[in-house]
């Protein structure tokens, strides 16, 4: 009943902590691209849990393997070898073209991984001392909110009152290349690597301009410097490739992974890379007491197994193409500009039609749910299992928002 709604958000506005701003809807069970809330409306999901749930809500393959695997074994922690555990290592370094796999749970402790080792893989090959390690990031940018990872970021919010910070991350702009040489030749001997998200998720799906990758992988590469591909929200799928650093043919030294990796069924997340670089990682130097835990890589196998099949990518390339096709018009009608690639599109709305939480609020009230990025700014990102017929919904939805 609406009472209950009340309550539960009474409740969590109560006693959980204010760190978000959700939308009030009180969801109570999900299928494929849909939602249902407490008093058993329907929505239509088009966050995606910000791209953990590529393969949908309770996708059956994904449920029947965690169900198989609470029936074996949880957790042993990696005290101990598990049955799962070099499979998924072994299934998760193919599909990314790599050697080695160091899982974690969040995306924000592998990218914390990453760091940790290419600052690592600095001094032992490259001779950096402790303490001089350089990684370049970019304004921006999303990696995530420890301590570490604020660190880099631009955003004055993330960083409010959480200092002191750590040193080592010098910023450039996104998408300039200049500018990115510039930095790494300010000091190339001290510089391990350049961390980047291969387009900006949380900065409102921002993609850089044609050549940027490419460019910043030549240029790594000439000065061996690590190029660390930040891929936790526009991997597994959700560009219409598996992995967006494939649109300019990019590979680069070090893949992020994370959210659609455990298909929003458990936290999973990866380091993958090669054995030069994984290989510093010497044991009791690293690690998370769930990173890597049976039912995690059970799951995660089945999304390899999924994305190998190739089904996702082009199910998101190719009603990728229609979504943008329809955003186009509305450009001019109440949006300002769209940018993205797949099923994923930033669109910024026209201050006169709106901030992007009414917009993300009056399309909630005809059944439709995104995210508001900033002020201006609405994410589209649906599972990419989404019907056709159910994204035109979206959008007609969407027309009829601007249009009010
Ligand atoms: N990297 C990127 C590119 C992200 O988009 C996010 C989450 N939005 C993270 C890292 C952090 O992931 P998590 O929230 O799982 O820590």
């Amino acid at each position: 009943s609406g009472r209950s709604a009340e309550r539960a958000i009474a409740a969590a506005e109560a006693h959980g902590a204010h760190n978000y701003h959700p939308l009030p809807v009180v969801v109570a069970s999900a299928e494929g691209a849909w939602m249902t809330d407490v008093e058993g409306r329907r929505y239509l999901d088009l966050l995606a849990g910000y791209s953990a749930l590529n393969f949908g809500h309770r996708n059956r393959r994904l449920i029947e393997a965690a169900k198989a695997q609470l029936d074996r074994v949880t957790l042993t922690s990696r005290a101990f070898h598990h049955d799962r555990f070099g499979a998924f290592c072994a299934e998760l370094a193919e599909l990314c073209g790599m050697e080695m796999v160091l899982p974690m749970n969040t995306g924000a402790e592998a990218v914390e991984t990453a760091v940790k080792t290419a600052r690592k893989w600095g001094y032992r090959s490259k001779g950096v001392p402790d303490g001089r390690a350089r990684i370049i990031a970019a304004e921006n940018n999303f990696h995530g909110r420890t301590t570490t990872l604020i660190s880099l970021s631009t955003d004055p919010e993330a960083r409010a009152h959480h200092g002191p910070f750590t040193p080592g991350f010098p910023i450039v702009p996104y998408g300039d290349l200049a500018a990115m040489e510039a930095a790494l030749d300010a000091a190339p001997e001290e510089t391990v690597a350049v961390l980047l998200e291969p387009i900006q998720g949380e900065a409102g799906v921002v993609v850089p301009p044609p050549g940027y990758l490419a460019g910043v992988r030549e240029l790594t590469r000439e000065r061996n410097v690590l190029f660390i591909a930040d891929e936790v929200q526009s991997g597994l799928g959700r560009t219409g490739t598996t992995f967006a650093c494939e649109h300019e043919g990019v590979v680069p030294d070090v893949y992020v992974l994370g959210k659609a990796l455990g298909g929003g069924v458990m936290p999973v997340s990866a380091v993958v890379s090669s054995r030069e670089v994984l290989g510093v990682q010497r044991p009791g130097e690293h690690g998370s007491t769930f990173g890597g835990n049976p039912l995690a890589c059970a799951v995660a196998l089945e999304v390899v197994a999924m994305v190998r099949t190739g089904e996702f990518q082009r199910r998101s390339a190719t009603l990728g193409e229609l979504l943008h096709r329809e955003l186009g018009p509305l450009i001019g009608n109440g949006v300002r500009q769209v940018r993205g690639r797949g099923l994923w599109a930033g669109v910024d709305i026209e201050p006169s039609h709106g901030t992007g939480r009414q917009i993300s609020e009056r399309l909630m009230d005809r059944g439709v749910l995104v995210k508001d990025t900033h002020d201006a700014t609405i994410r589209i990102a649906p599972p990419l299992v989404i019907g056709e017929e159910d994204l035109m919904w979206a959008l007609d939805q969407l027309r009829a928002v601007l249009a009010e």
